[in-house]
């Protein structure tokens, strides 16, 4: 089959066209970064505007590429939520008259679904697999028992992981978003400064980075108070490390309680070169077979979305017209097998 997959959840207009869940025949991404930078983070009513003016352009684009005409699609889908309603909206609304012109399934998905499906576009996912998903607005422990089945294990209380980098960032005088500067400049320092991990309860896989945040810029006050010379880039590492540390000690002993063959990990900030170099070191050692999607299916994508909505598709699990966007979309909810949302 082939889906035409939109994604319009943040500041990425993105469309795609998928055969069998499995292959990308096209995968177009626009992206409002430029536009946001200046605001120092998305501002959700320009979001919304910017996917309205291109919406239609990709999806003519990302068809033309494809080499196919619209009436090859077996079905459209579309991110659902999580996400800026306002944004939601603009790609919900596109997916129904496209699924209403053409008499095909609308297939409502799941952005982070999409997230931890990117990883069925490079290999084959086998189950049970534990999902790392580290994003802009997700850091979560997802279990997968059978194919489209999650659970969830652990979450963030407070920040994720990508927005934590970003506050630093920001404390730091880098521009938004500024996750990429502190990773690079953490690689580049030869020294240290030790920060506290927030470990939680001891069997928990909850994770807690605002403290963190926190002592990091308790850190930047101090210095500058003092006159001195702040090392920006040992704080860096210091930041880095302790995010690592705790986001793979904890993946890793998920993998072990729960059995699971596969790590996956998904998300933007799976950018994050000390992150994967020490995960790939980490699952090497444990002998864990870990999958990452390259760089441009770890970001917001429509490809991975289609792929997610792939899991529905050969369910006959169709979505109705009427479908609204939902910005809190709960993951489990999702799941393959749940009646109509
Ligand atoms: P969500 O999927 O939760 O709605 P999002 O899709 O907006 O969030 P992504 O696009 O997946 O988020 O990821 C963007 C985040 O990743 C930003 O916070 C950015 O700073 C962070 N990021 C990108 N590269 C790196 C890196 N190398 N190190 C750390 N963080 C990074
Ligand atoms: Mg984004
Ligand atoms: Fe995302």
């Amino acid at each position: 089959e082939l889906i035409l997959a939109i994604e319009t959840s943040c500041d990425e207009t993105s469309v795609a066209v998928i055969r069998g869940g499995k292959e990308i025949i096209s995968n177009l991404v626009s992206s409002q970064i430029e536009t946001h930078r200046q605001f120092g983070g998305v501002v959700p009513e320009i979001a919304s505007r910017k996917h309205v003016e291109v919406i239609t352009l990709m999806m003519e684009a990302a068809v033309k590429e494809a080499g196919i005409k619209l009436q090859d699609l077996s079905a459209v889908a579309v991110t659902q939520g999580p996400g800026l309603v306002g944004a939601l909206l603009v790609g919900i609304v596109a997916a129904k008259s496209l699924a209403m012109a053409l008499d095909i399934p609308l297939i409502g998905t799941h952005h982070i679904a999409g997230h931890i499906y990117a990883n069925n576009l490079i290999s084959d996912i086998v189950y049970p697999s534990l999902a790392l998903v580290v994003s802009g607005g997700h850091t979560e422990l997802v279990l997968l028992e059978r194919e489209g089945e999650f659970r969830m294990i652990g979450r963030t209380r407070d920040d994720a992981v990508g927005e934590a980098y970003d506050k630093v960032a920001r404390a730091l005088n880098f521009p938004y978003p500024g996750g990429p500067h502190v990773d690079r400049l953490a690689q580049q320092s030869a020294e240290v400064r030790e920060l506290p991990r927030a470990w939680l309860e001891a069997d928990s896989y909850d994770f807690s980075f605002s403290g963190l945040k926190s002592a990091v810029l308790a850190v930047i006050n101090q210095i500058r108070m003092k006159g001195e010379e702040l090392n920006t880039a040992a704080l860096a590492r210091g930041f880095q490390e302790s995010v690592i540390d705790v986001l793979v000690t904890k993946a890793l002993r998920a993998v072990k309680e729960f059995g699971a063959r596969q790590l996956l990990l998904c998300g933007g900030v799976a950018a994050n070169g000390g992150l994967r170099a020490v995960l790939q070191a980490r699952c090497e050692e444990s002998g864990i077979p870990l999958l990452i999607p390259p760089l441009s299916l770890c970001t917001d994508n429509a490809a991975m979305i289609g792929a997610a909505a792939h899991l529905k598709w050969i369910r006959g699990e169709f979505t109705n017209l009427d479908m609204k966007a939902d910005p809190g979309l709960p993951l489990e909810d999702w799941s393959v097998g749940r009646v109509n949302i």
